[in-house]
């Protein structure tokens, strides 16, 4: 394995094709409690658009939860499948704002939804998927799973299944996993590496418990980085930088 000096040197991906995962409070800005930030967009934009520009194909699951939740529905009193399907839209303007700024960085994109709606976007067909990432086409991933009582990042791992990416990578608050929250709990321990067993028996919050599972029951590497620090995204693929990997071994 090169020296991390060799990787900052010559950086070399280390995988052909990844789906990265974001959250919808990636898109807000800093202090913001709701909606989407264009210069968290445009940031954001330019990551991938590095990583891309490696070679590497890519797709993108959104999330959002910047603009509403399916729980947050149900606590207002609204049905939840209901609620959830709000939550699924959301994604969905999420894409397209993702979209329309890579787009503006020079990228080929297509948003693909779980649920159809067709005058804005494709309907989710995976073969059709797989063939414009082979045709460096970035492929934003929208409307989760297309069901209710499902999260962003069950979809992350869905999608990062069927898609054949060889590892799933989750931007995130903070630089990897901890053993508690470490922006509450200065005793919280960083971890490099950690097992998908022990992120389930820890409760470790680093994606729902379904996300993980379906992550393990494949062989999918599961990566968490800052999503936060520019050029982060492009580091962490060429196994630079801080990050964290969810795998069989600890
Ligand atoms: N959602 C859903 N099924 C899915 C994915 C998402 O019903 O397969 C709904 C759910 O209500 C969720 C909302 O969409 O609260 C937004 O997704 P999520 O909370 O995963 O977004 P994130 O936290 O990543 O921004």
């Amino acid at each position: 394995m090169p020296s991390e000096e060799a990787v900052r040197a010559d950086p070399e991906p280390r995988f052909r094709r990844v789906l990265l995962k974001l959250s919808g409070e990636a898109l807000m800005g800093k202090g913001a409690a709701y909606g989407i930030d264009p210069d968290a967009v445009t940031r954001i934009a330019r990551d991938v658009s590095a990583v891309h520009a490696m070679g590497v194909e890519v797709c993108l699951v959104v999330g959002g939860g910047n603009i509403f939740r399916g729980l947050a529905g149900v606590a207002a009193g609204i049905d939840r499948a209901t609620a959830d399907g709000m939550g699924m839209l959301a994604t969905i303007i999420n894409a397209l704002a993702l979209q329309s700024t890579l787009e503006g960085l020079g990228l080929t994109t297509r948003v693909v939804s779980a649920i159809p709606m067709q005058t804005i976007c494709e309907p989710y067909i995976r073969r059709r998927a797989a063939r414009h990432m082979e045709k460096g086409r970035v492929v934003i991933c929208a409307a989760g799973t297309g069901n209710p009582y499902f999260t962003t990042d069950t979809a992350a791992a869905l999608r990062a299944a069927e898609l054949a990416c060889e590892a799933l990578f989750k931007g995130t608050q903070v630089d990897g996993v901890y053993s508690a929250d470490p922006q509450r709990d200065r005793a919280a321990v960083r971890y490099d590496r950690v097992s998908y067993t022990r992120v389930l028996s820890d409760n470790l919050r680093v994606m729902d418990s379904t996300a993980i599972s379906l992550a393990r029951d494949n062989g999918i590497p599961v990566i968490i980085f800052s999503i936060h620090d520019p050029g982060a995204f492009a580091d962490v693929v060429c196994g630079a930088g801080r990050f964290t990997t969810v795998s069989e071994e600890e």
